[in-house]
């Protein structure tokens, strides 16, 4: 999941050329939490350890996981499940798989979009093939569906909801728009996919329609895909639209693991499940239905990047028939539990998470965090090679069916709430760990400084500085005058970089927010227009995300270096 956080890259390339070449800034003072001498002893350990990870391993390590589609529940998760596992064994930790059985959607047949007046179209809804990129062809790739939407057959006019969130839902009531009984269709942006859902059921719409804009991803933002990174016109943004925000994870088990044994609801009992059906489809798509709108002039805000005038519609100039056929079947999922015994504190758990399950392909979303914490066990077995244990207890987790409604690591929550509600000190999640070179973070409070010291450990691989001194850089030059200079025009010294607040998009939120665990997320990101679709593929990353892989070796890096703090003896 994990929405993009989008930085200045034409300044980040800026910067590299003006500062490149200045030598590396990394503090020499005693680590944070560590006396002098075993902090002494703390750096050599990580240095050893920032040592092992390797582009040209990476490089494989994603090529292995992003060969077949592998959507949650599938032959080929279970594949990338058995890969995790056995690498992980194979750097010498005790790595296992841990199953549940969950409730999870599949399209049983592609979906139907047509333009019933003004006249009629049956519109593509499906991503072409690009050439260049072999993995594009595949048969397995799964076809445009809003994950947990529900199956229907419906036709009625069309309204316009732009980003389908209630102040939208208000600016049609006051222009005299009536979305009740009608199909909405909404654009991708400024809220997770769920509440759109959600509010346009509540709102009365029978149906809904998500489409990515160009605006936001597409070609507004730059060259799209295959020519450079963005969404290309037949692309369109798979996702969850189960309602997180009332509960994540299996719907039919809340609050407990989807076990054997465990009691689970009727689906109709489900409290997380929207009961319309939810579409995605692309702006080539998006452009039929919306252009021949009629009805008030959009609301202020409503227009989007398409070349012409935006319509709220909701009249009988447009109708739509959309039908939507979903399968719901109970499935397994499959976790791989990695664990490193702590030696001092072995109840002291630091635990750090990846999602392994993918739309598609996922190079970037989740596979780039997956090669990040398969270097960084190789980094670890590397350690105990030469007799190191670390002072805590690390548990390396791969979960799985992130992408449904965090399921996978939702369920071993709950399985182990009371041991992790007493034991665990911190969880570091890793969702996207590369979609290009912008170094970006959010956390609690309490481990913004460690975030900072460890960032200045690792090497920025495109300005040779440290990952801290770009990203401080970075926002520098992002930044307003007014950050930069005080009242009397004085250079303000340069300010530790901005580390924001976790929201829910992602697997951190069962540890932050149901058990109160210290939580971060991280990543580097950069120009991704390829968020759920087919194209978010090794290709794309070869070529665009991280064409060197270097950026996930600093990945591994600065997440194990955080662990290795996290879990050292002070
Ligand atoms: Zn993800």
């Amino acid at each position: 999941m994990n929405r993009l956080r989008r930085q200045g890259i034409a300044c980040s390339l800026l910067m590299a050329a003006v500062m490149g070449g200045q030598s590396l800034g990394f503090a020499q003072t005693t680590i944070d939490g560590f006396a002098p001498k075993p902090s002494d002893n703390q750096r050599r350990l990580e240095e050893k350890f920032r040592a092992v990870p390797s582009s040209a391993n990476a490089r494989e390590e994603l090529r292995r996981l992003t060969a077949e589609a592998h959507l949650a529940g599938s032959p080929e998760d279970y594949a990338t499940a058995i890969y995790v596992r056995d690498q992980m064994r194979s750097f010498g930790l005790a790595a296992d798989m841990r199953e549940y059985q969950v409730l999870l959607p599949y399209p049983r047949s592609p979906s139907i979009v047509e333009l019933i007046a003004p006249r009629h179209e049956r519109l593509q809804v499906r991503e072409d093939v690009v050439p260049e990129d072999p993995s594009s062809s595949s048969k397995k790739i799964v076809p445009l569906f809003n994950g947990y939407g529900a199956s229907g057959d419906i036709t009625a006019p069309l309204v316009y909801v732009n980003y389908g969130l209630p102040n939208d839902y208000e600016d049609l009531r006051k222009a005299g728009v009536e979305v009740k009984g009608k199909i909405a269709i909404a654009r991708y942006g400024n809220s997770f996919r769920g509440v759109k859902a959600k509010v346009a059921e509540d709102n009365g719409a029978i149906g809904l329609i998500i489409y990515s804009d160009p605006a936001d991803d597409g070609f507004t933002q730059g060259e799209v895909y295959p020519k450079g990174p963005w969404r290309p016109e037949s692309s369109a943004q798979r996702g969850s639209v189960q309602f997180l925000f009332i509960y994540p994870g299996d719907p039919l088990t809340p609050g407990l693991p989807a076990i054997p044994g465990t009691p689970r609801l009727k689906k109709e009992q489900a409290l997380n499940l929207p009961h319309i059906p939810v579409q995605p489809i692309s702006y080539g798509d998006a452009q039929r239905l919306l252009k021949p709108l009629r009805g008030p002039v959009r609301p202020k805000g409503f227009q989007g990047g398409l070349p012409f005038t935006y319509h709220a519609g909701g009249t009988n100039d447009v109708r739509v028939h959309l039908k939507t056929d979903i399968e719901f079947a109970t499935k397994t999922i499959w976790d791989v539990i990695t664990r490193v015994d702590g030696a001092v504190e072995k109840d002291r758990w630091v635990v750090l998470g990846n999602h392994r399950d993918a739309w598609v392909f996922g190079a970037v979303d989740p596979n780039s965090g997956t090669t990040a914490m398969l270097e960084l066990g190789r980094g670890l077995g590397q350690l105990m090679k030469s007799g190191w244990k670390p002072g805590r207890s690390i548990i390396l987790c791969s979960w799985d069916a992130e992408e449904q409604g965090l399921i996978g690591s939702t369920e071993w929550a709950e399985e182990n709430a009371a041991e992790l509600k007493e034991k665990a000190v911190a969880y570091l999640n890793m969702d996207v760990a590369v979609s290009g070179p912008n170094f970006g973070a959010s956390s609690v409070p309490s481990m913004w400084k460690l975030i900072h010291s460890a960032a200045q450990e690792v090497k920025d691989p495109k300005t040779g500085k440290s990952i801290y001194e770009a990203w401080r850089d970075r926002a520098r030059a992002d930044a307003a005058d007014l950050e930069l200079y005080d009242a009397n025009g004085n250079e303000r010294p340069a300010a530790a970089p901005r580390i924001g607040a976790l929201g829910s998009g992602s697997d951190y939120t069962p540890f932050l927010q149901h058990l109160g665990v210290p939580s971060l997320d991280m990543g580097f990101n950069g120009d991704y227009g390829v968020y759920h679709s087919a194209y978010d593929s090794f290709y794309w990353m070869a070529h665009f995300g991280d064409p060197t892989f270097q950026y996930h070796v600093a990945a591994a890096q600065i997440w194990g270096t955080i662990a290795l703090r996290l879990a050292g003896e002070g």
